[in-house]
């Protein structure tokens, strides 16, 4: 798909693979909606798309709340004359133990990485049908494909973001014109263990930095970057994508 001029949400854009794609997004040519909470990291990052050239807007936007979530669509709608691009980015991962009983971390984890991204695709889908084309990319994680000890409900949450891509793929492809793509990293060097409150497996996560070459967001917003850029009639429906000396 030809990027420039088509309009694009990306969630998860104060940070991580969510900026990082946001960039090449706004390089490419597109319209971006930059949308998550930190609004100040949003602004911020449009105005560096603006500087360079770009065209961005910030949106502030609570994946949990379905009314943040349609109201930011409906303003970046508004903001372009429609909606082409998705990228359903936001996510967290403070991984601990079942038998440590994180219920509220638990919750949050299914509210963030599942409902936040049912909820985004539902204020965005109507729009993609309207137009009649529209490419929707999900983040999923290794932890979609493979379950790990002390990841089981990020893992569970992960799994349901595979199954639920691959549904509305086999829903929206052949009738809409939809596009839809699974990605999913290994290890990228993020902000994402930061919310992780178990000291040991923080310890832990962070301690893989020296086992292996983690991705950049780089990486990552590249592989995004793929999957748009193929022509149209070509729907990279999965892309696992790891360092090279990850070796589980
Ligand atoms: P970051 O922590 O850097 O980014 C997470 C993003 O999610 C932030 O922009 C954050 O914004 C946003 N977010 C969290 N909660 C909400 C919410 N309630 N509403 C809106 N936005 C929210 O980590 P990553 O870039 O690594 O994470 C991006 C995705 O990549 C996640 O889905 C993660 O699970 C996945 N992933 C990451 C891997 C890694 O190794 N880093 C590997 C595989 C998958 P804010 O706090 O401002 O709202």
């Amino acid at each position: 798909m030809e990027l420039n001029g088509k309009i694009a949400l990306v969630t998860g854009a104060s940070s991580g693979i969510g900026a990082a794609t946001a960039l090449k997004l706004a390089a490419a040519g597109a319209k971006v909606g930059l949308a998550a909470r930190r609004v100040v990291r949003l602004d911020k990052l449009a105005d560096q798309i603006r500087t360079t050239g770009g065209e961005a807007i910030a949106i502030e936007m609570d994946v949990v709340d379905r009314a943040s979530v349609e109201a930011g669509v409906a303003k970046l709608v508004q903001a372009y004359g429609g909606l082409d691009i998705v990228f359903n980015n936001a996510g967290l991962m403070p991984i601990s133990d079942v038998e440590a009983l994180k219920v509220g971390e638990w919750h949050r984890m299914v509210d963030v990485n599942v409902k936040g991204l049912m909820n985004s695709t539902a204020a965005a889908l109507p729009h993609l049908i309207e137009r009649g084309s529209g490419h929707i990319v999900n983040t999923s994680s290794i932890a979609g494909r493979k379950v790990f000890a002390g990841l089981a409900v990020y893992c569970a949450t992960k799994h349901a973001v595979s199954a639920f891509t691959e549904g509305l793929r086999l829903e929206v492809g052949k009738k809409h014109n939809i596009r839809v793509t699974s990605i999913q990293p290994g290890a990228v060097d993020t902000e994402l263990f930061n919310h992780i409150s178990d000291e040991g497996y923080r310890d832990q996560m962070e301690g893989l930095r020296d086992q292996m070459s983690f991705l950049s967001c780089d990486n990552i917003a590249d592989t995004v970057m793929f999957a748009l850029q193929a022509p149209a009639h070509v729907n990279v429906a999965e892309l696992f994508v790891l360092p090279t000396d990850q070796p589980w």
